[in-house]
């Protein structure tokens, strides 16, 4: 075996029977315990010798933190996500595909079968890279990571859990136990784009989840625009939302959008693509993503209906 190749064991791998174990185990070992999920993120950063955890809590077999189930709040319907609720368990759900779309698409584009068979929601939200597919739809959808400890849970919008490249609000002996994301009402429309070097199994060289109320004649009442991999963390391109409101997509419209996105980006070169090329990215996806969510919302009815 190469050095490369070294699995580096972890001093203790414990499977969780119940979430109060987990979070027991994870309270005791403090910042040398880490949690795993599909493992698909944890097990390349362990075999590279990024990480090297004392202890691994793993959550596969807490059937209490997989799965999708919709409630009333105060504020309309919502769904809540486990945390162990694959790629696969997403791309699955008629629900989800009326409710999120753009999560849904998100899910089906990231790698190939057998990373969205185990792959989790929670992992790829921890996980903190600035090219996670499920967080720039997360982000135009306002979800919040709900986050365990020992005795208390908080929750916190997805992009204020993730606070820069791989680094996130999550404290020694805390657990993401679900994602609550409030299903969008009246004349909504989203979706999401990804470029890769291939279409899928391939990390984004930049993404753009886009969310879109349309009004009579195409105005756009509201916007939310999340931009992936052009920069330290996903971010919400928030002067390219402004530009859109009060506005029809026009090409000029788009045009100003699209400038508003590229300032709020700070892309890097890296071994998928150069920062100028994800320059060029943002505003070719942004009159794409808009145009296509303003055409799917004249599809819909006030009450969110599809005609
Ligand atoms: C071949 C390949 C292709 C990929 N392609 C893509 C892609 O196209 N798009 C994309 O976005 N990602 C991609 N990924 C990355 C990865 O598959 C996803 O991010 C996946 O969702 C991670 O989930 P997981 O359950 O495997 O996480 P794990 O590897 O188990 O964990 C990842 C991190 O999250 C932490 N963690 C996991 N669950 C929790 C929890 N409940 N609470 C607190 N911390 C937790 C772990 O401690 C670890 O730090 C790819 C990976 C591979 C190997």
């Amino acid at each position: 075996m190469t050095s490369a190749t070294v699995l580096r064991p972890a001093a203790a791998f414990v499977t969780a029977t119940s979430l109060d174990e987990a979070l027991a185990v994870l309270t005791e070992h403090g910042d040398v315990a880490r949690a795993i999920a599909g493992g698909t993120d944890l097990m390349l950063q362990l075999r590279r010798g990024e990480l090297a955890p004392g202890v691994l809590v793993s959550l596969g077999r807490l059937a209490e933190l997989a799965g999708i189930a919709e409630h009333e709040t105060s504020t309309g319907p919502s769904v809540r996500l486990g945390t162990t609720t694959t790629h696969r368990m997403i791309t699955g759900s008629a629900r989800l595909a009326d409710a999120l779309p753009a999560l849904v698409r998100a899910a089906g584009l990231v790698g190939g079968r057998q990373t969205q068979t185990v792959g989790t929601i929670g992992g790829n939200i921890a996980n903190a890279s600035p090219a996670a597919d499920l967080v720039p739809p997360l982000a135009v959808y306002d979800a919040q990571v709900v986050v365990r400890s020992g005795d208390a849970e908080r929750s916190m919008p997805v992009l204020e859990f993730i606070t820069g490249r791989r680094a996130t609000a999550l404290l020694p002996g805390e657990l993401i136990t679900a994602v609550d994301v409030p299903i969008p009402a009246g004349r909504t429309a989203s979706t999401f784009l990804k470029v890769g070097r291939r279409a899928a199994m391939e990390i984004s060289i930049a993404s753009m989840a886009v969310r879109v109320v349309v009004g009579d004649d195409d105005i756009i009442t509201d916007a939310r625009i999340a931009i992936g991999a052009c920069g330290p963390k996903p971010f919400r391109a928030v002067d390219a939302e402004v530009a859109l409101v009060g506005n029809a997509p026009t090409r000029e419209v788009l045009s100003t959008a699209g400038h508003a996105a590229v300032a709020a980006a700070s892309p890097i070169d890296d071994r998928r693509g150069t920062a100028r090329y994800r320059t060029q990215l943002i505003p070719r996806l942004l009159a794409r993503a808009v145009a296509d969510a303003v055409a799917q919302a004249a599809t819909v009815t006030d009450k969110g209906q599809t005609l």
